[in-house]
């Protein structure tokens, strides 16, 4: 089925196949956020860049998302500190924090028309613990200057609209786009600015010689003196041990009808988009033409779509049991790469060879970061002052048996989350009852 995004994006250009040889200073590999904002900086740098995609532009996760702009990493920014020592550990949190003022930035400047709302990002709390963690969270950031809230029961309830959550917190840095239209606006920006880019151009086969890549596409070739790999969870063959970085993770959303203007009002009326902290995170938000967009992780490739959509409409019911029989309109998956440390990776792989990726579902604003840390490390811009650790690859031990292995996590998540549910129906029966 196709998704909202692609059903309501501005519309695309159309882009090339490389057939035959090209030259580039630099080369990417990857049309997503990541290659397109290496490519967006280089291009503003006066850098000649060819961007080649094996697919059609949207179809990796850059097309596919959330379009939720989330500040920062999963790790607080105390624990970044801690990680990384305190002057690069601040400098990584400044880092990590400046992904929605870049990202709504650029929609400014490149007047990108991608339906942008900045209003804040939301954590709702599904458990008392869950809340303890989120008022040090909102705590630490506070320390930091952010402007952050902790939100009680009745301030979450008013600004989702449901009655599910015990607390949680405003970030009002954060905010949501058409996530197709925002990745389309960037090609075009880049196509503005003279950068080249190449749909149906995977490439195949990578070699070195005299100082040069020379990349190999079923078509044809690219050669440069360097090469950015920006292939996140679709990363292939290509650089095994890129790939083994990172465990591709189904996500899956639903969307339903345009809602009723009353039923709209009363389901995130200001317009934010929210994650909340239950094991198995649900991501919701509204659509510019008034839909629920709500999305879960972990239905694999062998699970029906049927029976994906079906637990996401369990879950709608559940959040917002006000939208009990409403229409359901679209209904699709990507794929979320997701890393042993639960940190985006920059890897230098070779001198002028370089690759960026594993956003653990936060890529909206974090991809869009790492294109620039990209750019400017092609640039020249030293290590040290990335403000971003340059680390090596390290693939995941066992990474063939990963997929296995998460698999059954998130199906043991699915039962608690299912025993959690009806426990919670019993305990509401039993309250009715006793009234
Ligand atoms: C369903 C879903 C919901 C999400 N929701 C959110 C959200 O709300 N907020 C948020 O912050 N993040 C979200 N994310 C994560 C976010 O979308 C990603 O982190 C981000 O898009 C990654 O961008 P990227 O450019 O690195 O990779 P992608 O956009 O995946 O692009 C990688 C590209 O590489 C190409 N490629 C692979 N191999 C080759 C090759 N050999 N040659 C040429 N090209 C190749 C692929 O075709 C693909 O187009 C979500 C992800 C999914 C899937």
């Amino acid at each position: 089925m196709q998704s909202l995004w692609g059903a309501t994006a501005t519309p695309a250009f159309t882009l090339p196949e490389l057939k035959g040889s090209a030259r580039s200073q630099v080369l990417i590999i990857g049309a997503g956020y990541t290659g397109l904002s290496a490519a967006l900086h280089l291009c503003e740098a006066g850098v000649d860049v060819v961007v080649i995609d094996a697919a059609e532009l949207g179809e990796g996760g850059s097309g596919l998302n959330g379009g939720q702009v989330i500040p920062g990493v999963k790790h607080d920014p105390d624990t970044l500190e801690q990680m990384f020592g305190a002057g690069p550990g601040a400098q990584l949190v400044e880092t990590v924090a400046s992904g929605p003022d870049l990202v709504f930035g650029l929609i400014r400047k490149y007047q990108i028309d991608c339906e942008a709302t900045r209003n804040g990002w939301i954590q709702p709390a599904t458990s008392e613990s869950a809340l303890t963690a989120i008022s040090v969270r909102v705590e630490q950031w506070r320390r930091r200057g952010a402007p952050v809230e902790l939100l009680d029961r009745v301030q979450i309830a008013r600004l989702i609209g449901s009655e599910r959550y015990c607390g949680g917190w405003l970030d009002h840095r954060g905010g949501t786009v058409q996530p197709r239209s925002f990745l389309f606006g960037l090609a075009r920006a880049v196509a503005r600015l003279g950068g080249r880019i190449f749909t149906r151009s995977a490439a195949i086969k990578l070699e070195q010689f005299g100082g040069q890549w020379r990349i190999e596409t079923p078509r044809g070739q690219v050669i440069a003196p360097a090469t950015i790999l920006a292939t996140d969870a679709y990363s292939g063959e290509l650089l095994d041990a890129v790939r083994r970085t990172v465990i591709p993770v189904p996500s899956f959303q639903v969307a339903t009808e345009p809602l009723p203007p009353a039923l709209r009002q009363s389901i995130l009326p200001q317009g934010q988009g929210a994650s909340d902290t239950w094991h198995l995170l649900r991501y919701f938000r509204l659509s510019a033409d008034g839909r629920l967009v709500m999305g879960s992780r972990g239905f694999f490739g062998s699970t029906p779509e049927a029976t994906a959509a079906r637990h996401h409409y369990r879950a709608v019911q559940e959040i917002f049991p006000q939208l009990q029989g409403v229409r359901y309109d679209y209904h699709w998956g990507g794929l979320v790469a997701m890393t042993g440390d639960h940190l985006p990776h920059l890897h230098e792989l070779a001198p002028g060879m370089l690759a960026g990726l594993g956003y653990n579902g936060r890529g909206v604003a974090m991809a869009i970061v790492m294109g620039r840390l990209l750019a400017r490390r092609v640039l020249g811009v030293s290590a040290e002052e990335l403000g971003f650790p340059v680390t090596p690859v390290r693939p995941i031990a066992l990474h063939r048996f990963s997929q296995i292995g998460v698999r059954l996590a998130i199906e043991y998540l699915q039962l608690v989350a299912t025993l959690e549910r009806a426990r919670a129906r019993a305990r509401l029966a039993w309250q009715r009852d006793a009234a």
